[in-house]
């Protein structure tokens, strides 16, 4: 097993700083990009932003989880709503440069969902009505809305292009600011007065399967992940400490473990998300 060094063991109130930054008028612009992804290395760039994506929805359940958040819609909208939040505010209001690395895990996830969605379709089957996560077009939707919200010259015309109307674009940076004022304000109360400073640590645990191996550099090697950890798990006080343990689970999985208090991400889940992106490469028009 591989733990991490000192640069993954990071405190919890960056965002905290991060959500009281500049106001999001003051964003840059920046061009939006033209999905979907078809050479090697961009599908590369964006099954590692999906698989960041999967990590902050764990990280979101793990939020809610551990810090006794009080919400009253369902879970799954609840989390999706914490992680884009979460990345859209910072993505704003960091140096363009970086927030580059915020809008690829944002526009990874959401294309991850829409191809699954597409393939779900495609086999006439769907989001089971019994499911906890909602219809993935729905999810697709509520993330670009925030990030377009957040950023519309990043993500409207992506938003767009996957299917929100213009009558709800023109309402998303409001639901953005909305939203993101609630979150501020129930994260501030959470972490009001609490001493505990839990850390996140990063265990990286060797894969069985030869073909993974390169995925265990992707999180060994840190890059963009380190940076993102240090930034969100700055955002308050976690009452213990949370491991994140990348593994072979024999399932495609990323999720949080209330019962283990860790967050599981299985390579299988890199591997099947990189599959999605390049069924959808092979399927895209030239
Ligand atoms: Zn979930």
């Amino acid at each position: 097993m591989t733990c991490s060094g000192p640069g993954f063991r990071v405190g919890f109130l960056a965002i905290m700083l991060a959500l009281a930054g500049p106001a999001i008028a003051q964003a840059p612009p920046r061009p939006a990009p033209n999905p979907p992804p078809t050479t090697a290395v961009e599908i590369e760039a964006f099954s590692q932003g999906a698989m960041l994506g999967i990590f902050f929805h764990a990280f979101g359940h793990m939020v809610i989880s551990e810090l006794k958040l009080a919400s009253t819609e369902p879970e799954e909208d609840a989390v999706d709503e914490l992680s884009t939040i979460l990345l859209s505010t910072v993505m704003i209001r960091v140096p363009e440069s970086e927030g580059e690395s915020y809008a690829q895990v944002i526009m990874g996830s959401a294309l991850y969902l829409k191809f699954s969605a597409e393939e779900l379709r495609a086999q006439d089957k769907g989001i089971p009505f019994h499911d906890e996560h909602p219809p993935d077009e729905r999810r697709v939707a509520n993330i670009l809305c925030l990030a377009a919200g957040a950023d519309p010259h990043h993500f409207f015309l992506t938003a767009a292009k996957a299917g929100i109307l213009q009558d709800r674009l023109r309402r998303c940076a409001e639901t953005y600011q909305e939203r993101q004022a609630v979150w501020d304000e129930l994260l501030a109360r959470a972490v009001e007065g609490r001493k505990s400073r839990g850390m996140l640590t990063l265990e990286v645990v060797p894969s069985r399967n030869p073909t993974y191996r390169r995925f265990e550099q992707v999180f060994e090697q840190g890059g963009d992940f380190d940076q993102m950890l240090v930034f969100f798990v700055a955002m308050g006080r976690l009452p213990r400490d949370v491991p994140i343990v990348v593994k072979d689970c024999g399932v495609a999985n990323g999720f949080w473990s209330p019962r283990e208090a860790e967050i599981v991400l299985c390579y299988e889940m890199l591997d099947h998300v990189a599959q999605t992106f390049t069924r959808a490469a092979k399927r895209a028009p030239n």
